[in-house]
């Protein structure tokens, strides 16, 4: 089997794909309301597509796949993209990100069809703020939260993004929540990206501060996470709960990078913060053939840029973060 070993070294092991750009909320920071530009529906690959771009990466060593979006649940095939997806050999680990308006009809059906992991977006557990950040429903989000943790999903992790003025004095009561309620918490800083961008930057806190916040009410020890990627985690003092701080702007991780995301149309996105790309849809309707797209990844992954430049450069990522799968 090959590896996709990028220029700096990095092995490239995980695959985040957005499976559809569209979503049933509007988040401010990655679709703002009235946001029109999604992808025409011919330019969307097929299941067999993305079940064939998939099983190729698997083939050159990708073995963990994330299916996020965008709302992955809104795909009407979901379930039997997920069950095509963790049949193919080699992919060990399948996971979801969502934003669970949906889950609660779904959660055993995913956990069947060979989903390990869920971690759902949670910045809000007040009705009026959750619907300002997010125009969603918040009852139903919890409802697919329970149902995640019903049907045996482990973890769940709740995925809490923390925007100053709106929900910053709302990370104690996250914190207590899911010690209740035994999920895993990650706080991430807002990153500017796209047409929710400039508001994103607006809002952006350190969570320097965020930790500083916290340690007014807990007691935090180092911990460790499986799989935990860029979050660095803590725990709390004399409960189970662990919690990560991811943090892209304070303290940027792209040393350890060991990803690319795969839009909903089949572009491959080298770098969440850069623009450097490789669109597979043409070579996959001209007929190339497998050899052919593994060439094409490989070269791909010889260009993967070092790091991001969100710091120096905020303005440069026009496209939305549905479309890369944030
Ligand atoms: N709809 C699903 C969800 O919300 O979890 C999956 C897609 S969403 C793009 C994946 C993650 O990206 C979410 O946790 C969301 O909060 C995060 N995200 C989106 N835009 C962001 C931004 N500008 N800065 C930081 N995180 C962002
Ligand atoms: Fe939709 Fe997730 Fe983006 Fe919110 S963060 S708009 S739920 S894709």
């Amino acid at each position: 089997m090959a590896d996709l070993i990028d220029p700096f070294g990095r092995k490239v092991e995980y695959l985040r794909l957005s499976v559809t750009d569209r979503c049933d909320f509007r988040c401010f920071y990655c679709i703002p309301k009235g946001f029109k530009e999604f992808t025409e529906s011919e330019n969307r690959l097929a299941l067999e597509e993305h079940v064939r771009l998939i099983r190729l990466f698997g083939e050159l060593g990708v073995d963990k796949i994330r299916l996020t979006g965008g709302e992955p649940l809104v795909r009407q095939d979901i379930v039997e993209m997920v069950r095509r997806i963790g049949a193919l050999p080699g992919i060990s680990d399948l996971s979801m990100s969502t934003n669970a308006s949906r889950l609660a009809g779904c959660a055993r059906e995913l956990k069947e069809a060979g989903i390990g992991r869920i971690n759902v977006s949670l910045d809000s557990l007040n009705p009026e703020l959750f619907r300002r950040i997010t125009r969603g429903n918040l009852d139903r989000v919890i409802e697919g939260l329970m149902a995640a943790r019903d049907a045996d999903i482990h973890p769940v992790k709740i995925n809490m993004v923390v925007m100053k003025d709106l929900n910053l004095g709302e990370v104690g009561d996250m914190v207590d929540f899911c010690i209740a309620n035994r999920f895993t918490l990650r706080f991430i800083e807002t990153m500017p990206v796209g047409a929710g961008g400039q508001k994103a930057r607006d809002s952006y806190v350190s969570l320097d501060e965020v930790r500083r916040t916290l340690e007014k009410r807990f007691e935090f020890e180092p911990s460790r996470m499986k799989g935990a990627g860029p979050a660095k985690y803590l725990r709390v003092k004399g409960e189970r709960l662990k919690i990560g701080f991811i943090t892209p702007m304070s303290r940027h991780f792209c040393e350890s990078c060991n990803r690319v995301r795969l839009s909903s149309e089949g572009t491959l996105y080298l770098c969440l913060g850069q623009q450097d790309k490789l669109e597979l849809r043409p070579l996959l309707r001209q007929g190339a053939t497998d050899p052919e797209l593994k060439a094409a990844i490989i070269e791909a992954i010889a260009r993967k840029p070092e790091k991001h430049e969100f710091n120096t450069r905020p303005d440069q990522i026009v496209r939305v973060m549905s479309m890369t799968g944030g």
